[in-house]
Protein backbone atom coordinates (compact mmCIF):
# COMPACT_ATOMS: atom_id res chain seq x y z
CA UNK A 1 0.00 0.00 0.00
CA UNK A 2 1.14 3.18 -0.82
CA UNK A 3 0.97 6.54 1.23
CA UNK A 4 -1.78 7.84 -1.24
CA UNK A 5 -3.90 4.46 -0.76
CA UNK A 6 -3.63 4.31 2.40
CA UNK A 7 -5.09 8.10 2.58
CA UNK A 8 -7.94 7.71 0.39
CA UNK A 9 -8.54 4.41 2.41
CA UNK A 10 -8.45 7.26 5.73
CA UNK A 11 -10.55 9.74 3.81
CA UNK A 12 -13.21 7.21 2.90
CA UNK A 13 -13.20 5.49 6.30
CA UNK A 14 -13.41 8.19 8.36
CA UNK A 15 -16.19 10.97 8.62
CA UNK A 16 -15.62 14.16 6.79
CA UNK A 17 -16.36 16.68 10.33
CA UNK A 18 -13.02 14.62 11.52
CA UNK A 19 -9.53 15.91 10.82
CA UNK A 20 -6.74 13.41 10.02
CA UNK A 21 -3.39 14.51 11.33
CA UNK A 22 -0.87 12.67 9.22
CA UNK A 23 1.94 11.77 11.79
CA UNK A 24 5.34 11.98 10.10
CA UNK A 25 7.57 11.64 13.07
CA UNK A 26 10.93 9.88 11.73
CA UNK A 27 9.52 10.19 7.94
CA UNK A 28 11.44 11.49 5.48
CA UNK A 29 10.02 14.73 3.60
CA UNK A 30 9.89 12.50 0.27
CA UNK A 31 7.26 10.62 1.77
CA UNK A 32 5.18 13.59 2.99
CA UNK A 33 5.48 15.47 0.33
CA UNK A 34 3.45 12.17 -1.32
CA UNK A 35 0.82 12.92 1.35
CA UNK A 36 1.32 16.43 0.16
CA UNK A 37 0.90 15.98 -3.53
CA UNK A 38 -1.88 13.60 -2.67
CA UNK A 39 -4.00 17.05 -1.07
CA UNK A 40 -2.91 16.48 2.04
CA UNK A 41 -2.36 19.02 4.18
CA UNK A 42 -2.38 18.71 7.59
CA UNK A 43 0.80 16.99 9.50
CA UNK A 44 2.12 15.75 12.55
CA UNK A 45 5.39 15.73 14.93
CA UNK A 46 6.57 15.38 18.23
CA UNK A 47 9.94 16.20 18.09
CA UNK A 48 10.89 20.42 17.98
CA UNK A 49 13.67 19.80 15.91
CA UNK A 50 12.48 17.71 13.85
CA UNK A 51 9.42 19.58 13.31
CA UNK A 52 12.06 22.92 12.31
CA UNK A 53 14.10 21.42 9.79
CA UNK A 54 11.05 19.38 8.08
CA UNK A 55 8.97 22.83 8.34
CA UNK A 56 12.14 24.58 6.33
CA UNK A 57 12.33 22.37 3.33
CA UNK A 58 8.38 21.94 2.53
CA UNK A 59 5.92 23.99 1.23
CA UNK A 60 4.63 26.56 3.46
CA UNK A 61 0.99 25.55 2.92
CA UNK A 62 1.47 22.58 5.26
CA UNK A 63 -0.46 22.68 8.43
CA UNK A 64 2.13 21.38 11.43
CA UNK A 65 0.26 20.19 14.91
CA UNK A 66 2.95 19.56 17.57
CA UNK A 67 2.06 16.34 19.13
CA UNK A 68 4.82 15.83 21.55
CA UNK A 69 6.23 17.15 24.93
CA UNK A 70 7.35 20.42 24.32
CA UNK A 71 10.22 22.24 26.08
CA UNK A 72 9.64 25.60 26.99
CA UNK A 73 12.79 26.86 25.43
CA UNK A 74 11.96 25.08 22.09
CA UNK A 75 8.99 27.21 21.94
CA UNK A 76 10.27 29.72 20.02
CA UNK A 77 11.68 27.62 17.10
CA UNK A 78 8.00 26.65 16.20
CA UNK A 79 6.26 29.81 17.31
CA UNK A 80 6.82 31.40 14.10
CA UNK A 81 4.60 28.80 11.64
CA UNK A 82 2.88 26.17 14.32
CA UNK A 83 -1.02 25.44 13.46
CA UNK A 84 -2.10 24.07 16.84
CA UNK A 85 0.21 22.84 19.95
CA UNK A 86 -1.87 19.92 21.28
CA UNK A 87 0.61 18.86 23.59
CA UNK A 88 -0.38 22.08 26.82
CA UNK A 89 0.31 20.19 29.83
CA UNK A 90 1.12 23.06 32.00
CA UNK A 91 0.04 26.87 33.02
CA UNK A 92 4.46 27.70 32.26
CA UNK A 93 4.39 26.61 28.85
CA UNK A 94 1.39 27.59 27.73
CA UNK A 95 2.08 31.53 29.08
CA UNK A 96 5.77 30.76 26.93
CA UNK A 97 3.86 30.13 23.88
CA UNK A 98 1.72 33.37 24.16
CA UNK A 99 4.71 35.00 24.43
CA UNK A 100 6.64 33.48 21.69
CA UNK A 101 3.09 34.03 19.69
CA UNK A 102 2.63 37.74 20.43
CA UNK A 103 6.73 38.35 19.35
CA UNK A 104 5.68 36.82 15.95
CA UNK A 105 2.06 38.59 16.28
CA UNK A 106 0.44 35.55 16.25
CA UNK A 107 -2.32 33.87 18.03
CA UNK A 108 -1.93 29.85 18.10
CA UNK A 109 -3.91 27.33 19.18
CA UNK A 110 -3.71 24.80 21.61
CA UNK A 111 -4.98 22.02 23.16
CA UNK A 112 -4.56 20.71 26.86
CA UNK A 113 -2.86 16.84 26.64
CA UNK A 114 -4.56 14.83 29.02
CA UNK A 115 -3.51 11.76 31.19
CA UNK A 116 -5.82 9.22 30.36
CA UNK A 117 -4.16 6.05 29.54
CA UNK A 118 -3.00 3.52 33.14
CA UNK A 119 0.81 3.85 31.78
CA UNK A 120 2.90 6.49 33.94
CA UNK A 121 5.30 7.15 31.56
CA UNK A 122 2.81 9.70 29.32
CA UNK A 123 2.40 13.32 29.70
CA UNK A 124 -0.61 15.00 30.31
CA UNK A 125 -2.70 17.12 32.77
CA UNK A 126 -5.68 15.76 34.99
CA UNK A 127 -8.68 16.87 35.68
CA UNK A 128 -7.95 19.14 38.18
CA UNK A 129 -4.62 21.02 36.92
CA UNK A 130 -6.41 21.50 33.96
CA UNK A 131 -9.13 23.41 36.33
CA UNK A 132 -6.65 25.14 37.93
CA UNK A 133 -5.00 26.71 34.77
CA UNK A 134 -8.29 27.80 33.40
CA UNK A 135 -9.22 29.41 35.99
CA UNK A 136 -5.63 31.32 36.67
CA UNK A 137 -5.27 34.93 36.67
CA UNK A 138 -2.30 33.90 33.83
CA UNK A 139 -4.72 32.20 31.94
CA UNK A 140 -7.37 35.29 31.88
CA UNK A 141 -4.28 37.23 30.53
CA UNK A 142 -3.19 35.76 27.45
CA UNK A 143 -4.28 37.40 24.58
CA UNK A 144 -1.99 35.05 22.02
CA UNK A 145 -3.52 31.53 22.39
CA UNK A 146 -6.67 30.28 21.64
CA UNK A 147 -7.45 27.30 23.52
CA UNK A 148 -9.80 24.89 21.07
CA UNK A 149 -9.73 21.66 23.09
CA UNK A 150 -8.25 18.37 24.43
CA UNK A 151 -5.63 15.82 23.27
CA UNK A 152 -5.27 12.30 24.65
CA UNK A 153 -3.30 9.27 24.07
CA UNK A 154 -5.42 5.44 25.60
CA UNK A 155 -3.35 2.71 26.89
CA UNK A 156 -1.03 0.83 24.42
CA UNK A 157 -3.38 -2.70 25.27
CA UNK A 158 -5.65 -4.73 23.00
CA UNK A 159 -8.38 -4.70 25.46
CA UNK A 160 -10.97 -2.68 23.55
CA UNK A 161 -13.56 -1.66 26.41
CA UNK A 162 -10.35 -0.46 28.18
CA UNK A 163 -9.04 2.07 24.99
CA UNK A 164 -13.10 3.18 24.55
CA UNK A 165 -13.52 4.00 28.66
CA UNK A 166 -10.51 6.46 28.24
CA UNK A 167 -11.73 7.85 25.23
CA UNK A 168 -15.14 8.66 26.62
CA UNK A 169 -13.64 10.05 29.70
CA UNK A 170 -11.91 12.56 27.96
CA UNK A 171 -14.53 13.40 26.12
CA UNK A 172 -16.54 13.91 29.56
CA UNK A 173 -13.88 16.02 30.44
CA UNK A 174 -13.89 18.33 27.55
CA UNK A 175 -17.41 18.80 28.11
CA UNK A 176 -17.57 19.69 31.44
CA UNK A 177 -14.59 22.24 31.20
CA UNK A 178 -16.55 23.15 28.00
CA UNK A 179 -19.75 24.00 30.03
CA UNK A 180 -17.58 25.71 32.94
CA UNK A 181 -15.24 27.76 31.15
CA UNK A 182 -15.84 28.01 27.29
CA UNK A 183 -19.84 28.19 26.89
CA UNK A 184 -19.47 31.18 24.99
CA UNK A 185 -16.70 30.40 22.91
CA UNK A 186 -18.08 28.37 19.85
CA UNK A 187 -14.57 26.87 18.65
CA UNK A 188 -13.79 25.04 22.16
CA UNK A 189 -14.74 21.83 20.28
CA UNK A 190 -11.74 20.14 19.67
CA UNK A 191 -10.92 16.13 21.22
CA UNK A 192 -7.60 14.80 19.37
CA UNK A 193 -7.40 11.22 20.34
CA UNK A 194 -7.38 7.78 18.29
CA UNK A 195 -4.32 6.91 16.58
CA UNK A 196 -3.65 3.95 13.99
CA UNK A 197 -4.43 1.37 16.60
CA UNK A 198 -7.49 2.71 17.80
CA UNK A 199 -8.59 5.64 15.79
CA UNK A 200 -12.08 3.67 15.08
CA UNK A 201 -13.13 3.49 18.59
CA UNK A 202 -12.34 7.09 18.53
CA UNK A 203 -14.28 8.45 16.06
CA UNK A 204 -17.37 6.02 17.63
CA UNK A 205 -16.62 8.17 20.86
CA UNK A 206 -16.30 11.18 19.31
CA UNK A 207 -13.13 12.44 18.78
CA UNK A 208 -12.74 15.45 16.19
CA UNK A 209 -8.92 14.93 15.62
CA UNK A 210 -7.46 11.62 14.79
CA UNK A 211 -3.27 11.50 14.49
CA UNK A 212 -2.36 8.60 12.33
CA UNK A 213 1.15 7.46 11.45
CA UNK A 214 1.69 3.81 10.72
CA UNK A 215 -1.62 4.00 9.15
CA UNK A 216 -0.18 6.44 6.66
CA UNK A 217 3.08 5.88 6.25
CA UNK A 218 4.05 2.81 6.98
CA UNK A 219 5.55 0.92 10.15
CA UNK A 220 8.43 3.37 11.76
CA UNK A 221 11.72 1.73 12.32
CA UNK A 222 12.18 3.36 15.64
C1 LIG B 1 3.32 8.69 17.16
C2 LIG B 1 2.08 9.36 17.64
C3 LIG B 1 0.85 9.15 17.00
C4 LIG B 1 0.66 8.24 15.81
O1 LIG B 1 0.91 6.90 16.12
P1 LIG B 1 0.60 5.73 15.08
O2 LIG B 1 0.41 4.53 15.92
O3 LIG B 1 1.79 5.64 14.18
O4 LIG B 1 -0.62 6.11 14.32
C5 LIG B 1 -0.25 9.84 17.50
N1 LIG B 1 -0.17 10.65 18.56
C6 LIG B 1 0.99 10.88 19.20
C7 LIG B 1 1.01 11.81 20.36
C8 LIG B 1 2.16 10.24 18.76
O5 LIG B 1 3.31 10.46 19.42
Amino acid sequence: MSVLDNLNQLYKEIPPGVKIVAVSKTMPVELILEAYKAGHRIFGENKSQEIISKQAVLPKDLQWHFIGHLQTNKVKYIAPFIEIIESVDSLKLLQEINKEAEKNGRVIKCLMQFHIATEETKFGLDLEEAELLLMSREFAEMNNITMLGVMGMASFTGDESLIRHEFRNLKAMERHLKNKFFKDQQDFCEISMGMTGDYRIAVEEGSTIVRIGAGIFGKRQI
